[in-house]
């Protein structure tokens, strides 16, 4: 494989965070994005460089780029709940079209594809915890609907692009992570708890906070996607970390970990929830040889510092 590397979605949160590594890696990065919940800012220190170039653009629509491609890593999608209810229809769109786009891109340079998928393809499962044979129980009219259907359809199109164009393709399963460069108000657990801990205002806890997460840290994530980069497996492969929690208990860590003075608050407890979320990570072991390296008290530490920045400047 040469080095040439399409990254979508690259000045998010995660993107950008890839964007890093195959930088450092040595790889010549292309990032493409839109801007709608991602930020200049968080790709702007590998501006100017040589290898890196910043193209702002809907995915959605016809795709093309100069030059030859060895690899596209399609992330270009709104990922938290609070962006994806405002935004339905683009969710929709750069899930079905974008993936669309971006696999004919990959089929016309001949490059490696790898889609970023989600735990959410699961739903509320009924299987815990989820192993990447299970179907998953996705409520498809429902307002998670337009994010978890979208992801759903998107490995379709990567799977009949690889049976029937001969693409090679990679799916990742990718569980909540967390770590630098989220954004303080997305709306998602645990960037609130932190902001709410940190200025020792109220945390607000969804429902009983009896539903679980597993939260991995973003550098074991970055780890996993590229080991399966660099491997021959095609089917959906979880990376996530086991260490479940309830949302109650974890609200509880994050007071405990600041040494905040917040209480804790019940509201109302989304449609559609998941119920639980743990990941079977049996297969990125066998085949990747992956396991998270950061325990979930660690992660946190470490990304209480980015988080402590973003209060007291904003
Ligand atoms: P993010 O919102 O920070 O990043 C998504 C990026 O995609 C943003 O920069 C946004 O501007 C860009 N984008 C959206 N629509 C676009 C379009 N039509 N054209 C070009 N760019 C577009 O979110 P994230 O947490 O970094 O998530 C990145 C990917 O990983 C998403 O595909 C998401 O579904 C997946 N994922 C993330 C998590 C997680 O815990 N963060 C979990 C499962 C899956
Ligand atoms: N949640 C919460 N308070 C908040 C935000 C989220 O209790 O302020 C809950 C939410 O209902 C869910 C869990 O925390 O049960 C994780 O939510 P998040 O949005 O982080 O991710 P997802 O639901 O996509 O896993």
């Amino acid at each position: 494989m040469g080095n040439r590397v399409l990254i979508t979605g690259g000045a998010g949160f995660l993107g950008s965070h890839l964007c890093d590594r195959f930088y450092r890696e040595g790889w010549n990065v292309l990032c493409m994005d839109n801007l709608i919940t991602g930020a200049f800012s968080n790709i702007q220190h590998l501006e100017g460089n040589e290898r890196f170039t910043f193209i702002d653009y809907d995915v959605t629509n016809y795709l093309d780029v100069d030059g030859p491609l060895d690899l596209i890593l399609h992330f270009a999608s709104p990922a938290s709940p609070i962006d994806y209810l405002e935004m339905p229809i683009q969710t929709l769109k750069v899930g079905s079209l974008g993936t669309h786009k971006s696999l004919g891109l990959a089929r016309a340079k001949k490059a490696k594809f790898l889609l970023a998928s989600t735990s959410e393809v699961y739903g509320d499962p009924l299987e815990h915890p989820q192993k990447e044979t299970y179907w998953g129980n996705v409520n498809p009219t429902g307002l998670r609907g337009v994010y978890d259907e979208a992801k759903r359809f998107a490995e379709a199109m990567t799977m009949a692009y690889h049976r029937y164009h001969g693409i090679d393709t990679r799916i990742v399963r990718i569980f909540n992570t967390y770590g630098s460069r989220m954004r303080l108000k997305d709306g998602r657990a645990l960037p609130t708890f932190f902001r709410q801990a940190l200025k020792n205002e109220p945390i607000t806890v969804f429902g009983d906070g009896s539903q679980t997460r597993s939260f991995t840290y973003v550098d074991d994530l970055v780890e996993g996607i590229y080991r399966l980069v660099h491997s021959d497996y095609v089917d959906p492969v979880n990376i996530g970390n086991p260490e479940e929690i309830s949302i109650l208990d974890f609200a509880k860590e994050i007071i405990e970990i600041t040494g905040s003075k917040s209480d804790i608050i019940f509201e109302e407890l989304p449609a559609d929830d998941p119920q639980i979320r743990q990941p079977d990570i049996s297969r990125a072991k066998e085949v990747l040889g992956w396991q998270p390296q950061t325990g979930r008290r660690e992660g946190l530490m470490k990304t209480m510092a980015y988080f402590k920045e973003q209060v007291l400047n904003g």
